[in-house]
Formats: C-alpha cells, sequence, structure tokens
C-alpha cells in the first residue's frame, strides 16, 4: 500500500470534504486484516530494534473527532507491541496548573527519549482545535500557535524525533452510528457523553479548525496524515503501513556488542 495518497503535503490547500473517509473499495476486509496482521508482526519487530539501539525517537501525534476511534488504533496499533518501549499520554481539559502555563508546557516533558514510541492521545493540537472553536483564548494568539507549534516540532525533529502525526477522517454520518452504538449498547454507554452532541452541533468549525491545523502545521519532518476512519480494518491498515514505513525508513540496525566477547563461551554444545 502507497500512504503517499495519505500525506498532507507542506504548504498545500486541503478541503476536508474532498478527502475520503471509507477508503479505497477495492481493498477486501479479509485481505486487509491479513496484511494488517503480517505488518502488526513487522511493527513489533522494528520496536524491537529501535528499543535496543536506543538512537531513534518516534513521536506519533493521535486527533480526531469525537468517536473518531483513537483509542480503538492505539489498542490495535501500539497494543502488540512491548509495553517497555511504548508510552501513551493522553491530554484531556487542562488542569489549573498547565493553565497557568504557556500550552507546550505539559506537552515537551511526554515527548520520547532515546528507544521509545510515544503516543499522544490528542496533544498540542487541542490549542488549535477545541480552544479555537470555544473561543477560549482569542483568535490572535491562538492563530500564532501554529508558527510556535511548528517550531516546537522541528526543535524534536532537529534533537533525533521522527513524527507522525495522524488525523483520522470520521464521516458525519459515521459519527452519529457511533453515539447511537454507544447508546444502545450497555458495553458502550460508559463512554456516552451529552456534551458530544454539543460538540457534535459544531461539526463545521472543527471541521474548519481541522483543515487549517494541517494546512498550518504538516511540514517535510513532521506530516499530517489523513486516515479513512468510518471502516476500523481500513484505518488500522493505513495506520500499520504508515509506522512500518517510517520505522523502515530510519535505517535502524541492532547494536555491536559493547564488548569484546570474541572466544566467550557459556555453554559447550
Ligand atoms: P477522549 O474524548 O479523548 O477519549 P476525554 O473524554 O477525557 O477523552 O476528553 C478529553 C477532553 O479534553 C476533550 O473534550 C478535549 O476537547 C479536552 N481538551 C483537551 N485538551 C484541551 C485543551 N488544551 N483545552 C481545553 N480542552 C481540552
Amino acid at each position: 500500500m502507497d500512504i503517499s495518497p495519505y500525506r498532507v503535503q507542506p504548504d498545500s490547500t486541503v478541503d476536508l470534504s474532498s478527502w475520503d473517509t471509507r477508503g479505497d473499495d477495492d481493498l477486501v476486509k479479509d485481505d486487509a486484516k491479513d496484511e494488517t496482521e503480517i505488518l502488526s508482526k513487522r511493527l513489533d519487530e522494528l520496536q524491537e530494534v529501535l528499543y535496543a539501539e536506543e538512537k531513534h525517537k518516534v513521536l506519533v501525534v493521535l486527533q480526531a473527532t469525537d468517536t473518531g476511534g483513537k483509542d480503538s488504533t492505539i489498542r490495535s496499533v501500539f497494543g502488540p507491541l512491548n509495553p517497555q518501549g511504548v508510552v501513551v499520554t493522553p491530554f484531556g481539559k487542562p488542569t489549573e496548573a498547565e493553565l497557568a502555563h504557556d500550552y507546550l508546557w505539559r506537552v515537551h516533558p511526554h515527548t520520547p527519549g532515546s528507544g521509545m514510541i510515544s503516543v499522544f492521545n490528542r496533544s498540542h493540537y487541542e490549542d488549535v482545535l477545541v480552544v479555537r472553536v470555544h473561543g477560549l483564548v482569542p483568535e490572535d494568539r491562538w492563530r500564532r500557535r501554529y508558527e510556535h507549534i511548528r517550531n516546537f516540532e522541528q526543535l524534536l525533529v532537529d534533537e533525533g524525533t521522527t513524527i507522525v502525526k495522524l488525523y483520522l477522517h470520521l464521516s458525519k454520518q459515521e459519527q452519529a452510528e457511533r453515539l447511537q452504538d454507544r447508546l444502545d449498547n450497555p458495553e458502550k454507554l460508559w463512554k456516552f457523553r451529552l456534551g458530544d452532541l454539543e460538540e457534535r452541533k459544531k461539526w463545521d468549525d472543527y471541521q474548519a479548525a481541522f483543515t487549517e491545523m494541517m494546512e498550518r502545521t504538516s511540514t517535510a519532518d513532521a506530516p499530517w496524515y489523513v486516515v479513512p476512519a468510518d471502516r476500523k480494518w481500513f484505518r488500522n491498515r493505513v495506520v500499520h503501513q504508515i509506522m512500518v514505513d517510517t520505522l523502515e525508513g530510519l535505517d535502524m540496525a541492532y547494536p555491536e556488542a559493547e564488548e569484546d566477547v570474541t572466544g566467550v563461551v557459556v555453554l559447550e554444545r
């Protein structure tokens, strides 16, 4: 699978209504699932080298509309990996202490160290999304944030971090299905919030905010991918491919032994 059609080119204009939420109909579900399984094993191998080599750092940023599938993507893609090498950080409503600082203050400590994959479940991008849609700070203030964010991410890249940003692209119809599912299913009811319906009324404002976020912050070094998210198996197939391609691009290798072990034998066989 070629992931380039899902990547937002730097300085391009994004029209989200023309980006697919379902994904390519040529791909059959069973084939996609088989391919995903193979990719998942490959990702596991790559993570082991990443962890062993302790050279690269990988930051995955996940953003989506409510019910977009962030949690389920994390479980499917990163769940099978060695938990010692993956840290997931959710970013919810800022605390009082966080609000008393600049908006990147709470984010920076959670960026990955060498050999690690950090997954942000929501992120600093909320500060140009929910903050914009709800007018939590004046426009001239959140507008300047696109540049801060570009610079912040460039700093991370310059210091050895590889950044992948995933926007899970859901249709408004599929969101309605998922919200209704939560209401109808006792095992999903805990996820339902009346506030989600209020947010749904602001669908167009959120789409505008996601659009501008990607137009202004998709860079060659920290690209955004628009992942079709209406069908979970298609979404998983694409995200696995993005992760495998990204890690393969790092050209990693297991480190050499630190000491000279020539002639050392533990057990004669
Ligand atoms: P999720 O919806 O991601 O599963 P929660 O139900 O805890 O998790 O929702 C997190 C909430 O925190 C969202 O409503 C989101 O808009 C909000 N939030 C995240 N970051 C910020 C921020 N910087 N300012 C205001 N609200 C934020």
